[in-house]
């Protein structure tokens, strides 16, 4: 079992370097006993990274997936690098940072979004996905022409004008009470779930996740929207960081 370290806290989707134990070396694999790295899932791509041992060994994370309870980070390197690994062993993990605060970015920008147009349009998303630069939006129905324009508008005032993005835990009963329960119906709860774990955008969303984000809307930075096209069941929006390597504020 691996305690996924980055979902604790607001604060610990920030964490680039940590330190953990070897639990297992399933073959091309080292499974730790807790982990920074984000694995695939929920639209947000894995985090890539390294692992090096007080030794001095180190191999590249190049994949992070979950397996049951378990997180797997796929790793590369020399065969005596990878024979230096052992269950117990102490490592060091750094993640990949602008990679994966870009995948915060643009995964906050998301949730925006999609609230946004919910509240304006009625509409709900079906999937995101991010990946590289940018990120998608499936909806559920068209949207009309001018939604476009005022949602950039909408995404100009909250990087202007940040607001809070804050990490709550929800009873189950209390969650599906949530008049912000209605925007991601879509995509439904697995049924055991409680707490629930949501991420909250002042003013504007309220949404269960397990994926990392921002402390603060002004850190997404300038987005520029393309046109949507039409994909079965709706249409498909689509954005990309018009500074994807921005540096991180500190503090
Ligand atoms: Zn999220």
């Amino acid at each position: 079992m691996t305690e996924l370290a980055y979902l604790a806290d607001p604060e610990a989707a920030y964490v680039r370097v940590f330190r953990a134990h070897v639990t297992a070396l399933p073959p091309g694999t080292v499974v730790l006993d807790r982990t920074f790295f984000y694995p695939t899932g929920g639209g947000q791509p894995n985090d890539l990274g390294t692992l090096r041992s007080k030794g001095g060994g180190s191999v590249d994370v190049v994949d992070v997936t979950k397996s049951g309870a378990s997180v797997l980070h796929r790793i590369r390197g020399s065969p005596g690098e990878i024979q230096g690994l052992a269950v117990g062993l102490e490592v060091e993990g750094e993640v990949d940072w602008p990679r994966r605060y870009r995948h915060m970015r643009l995964h906050t920008a998301q949730h925006f979004l999609s609230a946004r147009i919910f509240e304006r349009n009625g509409l709900r998303t079906r999937k995101a996905q991010i990946a590289g630069n940018g990120a998608t939006l499936d909806l559920e129905g068209p949207l009309p022409p001018n939604a476009i324009d005022l949602l950039a508008t909408d995404f100009e005032e909250t990087v202007a004008h940040p607001r809070p993005v804050r990490l709550r835990h929800l009873a189950r009963a209390e969650w599906d009470r949530n008049p912000y329960a209605r925007r991601t119906g879509l995509v439904p709860l697995p049924a055991h779930v409680d707490p629930v774990r949501v991420v909250e955008i002042e003013e504007y969303d309220v949404c269960p996740c397990g994926g990392t984000h921002l402390r603060s809307t002004g850190e997404i930075g300038a987005v520029t929207l393309r046109p949507p096209v039409p994909v079965s069941g709706g249409d498909r929006v689509g954005f990309t960081l018009d500074d994807p390597s921005r540096p991180t504020p500190t503090g």
